[in-house]
This record gives structure tokens, sequence and C-alpha cells, in this order.
């Protein structure tokens, strides 16, 4: 096989140096230190539509799309106009717009599992409002959570399972009180028989779970109807806050995420990434009555100094309004299909140990012909596979997220043409990752 050059990243590289003096580990967000892949981070410069070019002038067709808002592509016209036209009569007033109300009626009136919600400034902030709200109505204060699901970066979220079953979990980041470990529970997913147990046991306590109906953030964990069904089911008979948390899934799957994907009504949902047209936005929501406890209405308190931002809302507004046309989300779920069915015919052919599991246009390489549904079920080893092709995809033209825990996105604006090219270049690489 032809060796292909590594890409050139001397502007890139000086840059990340540069980055070194001014930020932890180079970055504002850990993942993009490419720490689990080979190289230095990509410095970009400018997306248009599924592409992204960085400052060395290598072109990718782009399957991060900012890990997920990007729905439509970089930079599409309708959404760059509303943010202009917006910012042009000032950026935030602290004071309400109607440009807040516009994006909420356009959400609510096409969402059957909310009545209403809160903007606020970013998925995290959405979660851990959620879940203060289902303490403050419930008068709980267990958090009982999945190995696997990411809530963002709230406190009492960054907790893995301990050793042992149903115990407290153990925090994954310094700077946590052991306080709030102790209240969140941690249970695998998919374990229908020990979710019963906990909450039999436990309810009393349990304000609420949260869960990411489409696991998204550790691999792509897709559930079994049944047991979304079950939790469901359970939460209710013991009087705990169901938490779907669709920062990931919201609009992504379908207009009303895995809610309406699933026909599931959950208490409360959180959304984050797409709501903003690729702005920082993140939203709650939940039926009237238990909105009606969210200040001033109610007692639980939750602010924002620029939540409900006008340049942020016209964005979300005028991407929703995409979102809402006939056909889009079939389209954009067939074009996904269409794409890694010929990846997947080609390694099936090639006998290669890997699997593309997907929802919608949410995209995992799993290298395991075993359907995963549990953290657990995820083998560290195979992650050296994702190393080797993430660098084989760079030299091709194709930019994923650097981490094989990630999963991959497929926007409005990848043309099947694109994607013709970039399953091509997959199926190259795959090649070099299977036969070294
Ligand atoms: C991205 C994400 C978050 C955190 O959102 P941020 O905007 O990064 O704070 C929370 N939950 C889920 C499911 C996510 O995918």
């Amino acid at each position: 096989m032809e060796t292909l050059q590594q890409i050139n990243r001397t502007k890139s590289a000086a840059l990340f140096e540069q980055a070194k003096q001014y930020f932890p580990g180079g970055v504002n967000s850990p993942v993009r230190a490419f720490k689990s892949v080979e190289g230095t981070p990509l410095f970009f410069k400018k997306g248009e539509g599924c592409r992204v070019t960085d400052e060395d002038g290598n072109e990718f067709i782009d399957f991060c799309c900012s890990w997920g808002p990007l729905i439509l592509g970089h930079a599409p016209k309708p959404v760059i106009d509303a943010i202009t036209e917006t910012a042009a009569n000032g950026t935030s007033f602290g004071a309400p717009t109607r440009l807040e109300n516009e994006l909420a009626e356009l959400i609510l009136n096409n969402n059957r599992y909310l009545e209403k919600i809160r903007f606020v400034s970013s998925g995290t902030e959405a979660v851990m409002s959620a879940i203060r709200l289902a303490r403050g109505v419930t008068g709980k204060s267990k958090v009982l959570k999945f190995e696997g699901c990411y809530h963002g970066h709230v406190d009492a979220l960054l907790v893995k399972a301990g050793s042992g079953l149903v115990t407290f979990g153990e925090s994954t980041s310094a700077g946590i009180p052991e306080g709030f470990v102790r209240e969140t529970l941690v249970l695998p997913l998919n374990d229908p028989e020990l979710l019963e147990e906990t909450l039999r046991k436990q309810a009393h306590e349990i304000a609420c779970v949260i869960i990411e109906p489409i696991p998204a953030n550790n691999g792509l964990l897709l559930q079994a109807k049944e047991f979304l069904g079950f939790l469901r089911e359970k939460c209710t008979e013991y009087g705990v806050l169901l938490i779907f948390d669709e920062v990931i899934s919201g609009f992504r799957v379908g207009f009303e995420g895995a809610a309406g994907h699933y026909g599931i009504q959950p208490d409360i949902v959180t959304y984050g990434k797409i709501i903003g047209g690729g702005m920082p936005v993140g939203a709650y929501g939940a039926s009237r009555a238990i909105m009606s406890n969210v200040s001033p209405d109610g007692p639980v308190y939750q602010a924002g100094t620029l939540s409900g931002n006008p340049v942020a809302m016209a964005a979300g507004k005028a991407a929703v309004i995409e979102l809402l046309k006939e056909g889009f989300y079939e389209k954009l779920a067939a074009k996904t299909e269409a794409f890694l069915s010929k990846i997947t015919s080609y390694c099936t052919v090639k006998g290669y140990e890997v699997t593309f599991p997907s929802a919608g246009s949410i995209f995992w390489i799993a290298f395991s012909k075993n359907t995963i549904r549990t953290a657990e079920g995820i083998d560290a080893g195979s992650m050296s596979h994702f190393k080797v092709l993430h660098r084989e995809l760079l030299k091709r033209g194709v930019y994923l997220g650097p981490s094989g825990y990630e999963v991959g996105f497929v926007s409005a604006a990848h043309s099947e043409e694109d994607l013709d090219l970039a399953a091509a270049m997959m199926c190259e690489a795959m090649d070099v990752v299977f036969e070294r």
C-alpha cells in the first residue's frame, strides 16, 4: 500500500506551544488536547458546509461538527445571517427580548414532551439546574446515574461506580467533596433487576434518575427500548423523577429527541449543543407543574446574566426553522445509513473486527462485533486501533473527534458525494488499521 505523507502541522504545532503558556494543557476543554491520538491538536481557521480548514491550510471533511451542535454543518447561511443581523442591534440587554419567545414557541409547539422551558448557557448548566429542580420538587437529595453516561462537569455527576454493586460511587475528578459523591448512586446501563432493587431499597431518598436515553459520550451505548420503558415505569411507581439528558440526542435523532424517538415521557429534559445553532445555549424543560417550582414562580433558584442571549437565541431560532422543514431528519438519517452501510460492507468482506452502531445521524466506530450496551462492554485495548485510524484519516482529509470513545456526526451539509468520498477514505484507513 502507498504510504501517505503525514499532514503538515507547522502552524498548528506552533500555536499549540503558545497556547500551553496560557491554558492548562494548551486547551479550554480537555478532549481537544489530542491526548488519545497522535500529534498535536489542529487549530482551525475556517469551516464551510461539511469542511474545515486548519491553520496550515489542510482541509478535512468534518465528522466532529463541534461535538454535535452543527447539525446544519459549518456557517449555514440562515444562522450566520441571523447572528450578524441580531448582533448589529446589540449583543446583550440583561432584559427580555422577543427572540426568547420566538425560539421557545418554535420548540414548545413542536415537542409533545415539554410545556415550559428555561434557557441557560451550556449543557452542564442545564443538567445542574435540572438536578436542583428535581431535588426541590421531591424534597429528596440523591441522584441515580448510569455508568457510561456523561452529563457535563456537574460536581455530583463526575462520579463513577465504586467497587461492589450499587455502592456509592467514586469521583472522577479531584475537587469533589465526599459529601457530594455520597449523594450519587451509579448503576450499570441495561440492568433492569439492579435498577428495580435499588429503587425498592432507596427510592425514599432518591430525587431523580438521570440518563442519556441515547448514551453517546462513551461510545454509542444504544439501550433497548424495553429498558428505557421499564425505567420510566419504575420511576413513576417509586416516586422518583426521570431526567432525560438530551444535550446530544435532543434535536439530533428527531425534533423531539430521544423522548420522541422512543415515545417515552420524561419528567424533566435537558438540552444543549444543537439548540443554540452553534452558539452557547442550553435549556431544561418539563411540565407546567414542575416548572412552576423554578424561580421567580417557585422556590428553586436559577439565573443567568447571559441566559437567553439575543444573538444565541437568533442562531438557535434560525437553526430550528431548518430542522422543522419537511423530511429534514429522514433525509439526514438515510444519508448516514447509506454512508455507514458502504463502510460496513467493505469491512465485513475484509473480515475486519469493527462495527458502526448508529442512531439517526450519530455514529460510533466500535472495534468489536458485539452489540455494546454498557460502559464495561468497551474494550480499552481496541482504542489502539482508533489511534491508527485517526492518523490515517487525517492524512486522507477526514477529521474525527480525537478519541475513540467519542461518536461522529453527519450534518445536513454532508452531500452524498462528500459521504462517498469519506467512505472510500474510511475503507482505505481501515486497511491500514487491520493490515499493519
Ligand atoms: C455535551 C453534553 C453535556 C455537557 O454540555 P456542555 O455544553 O459541554 O456543558 C451534558 N450532557 C450530555 C449528554 C452531553 O452530551
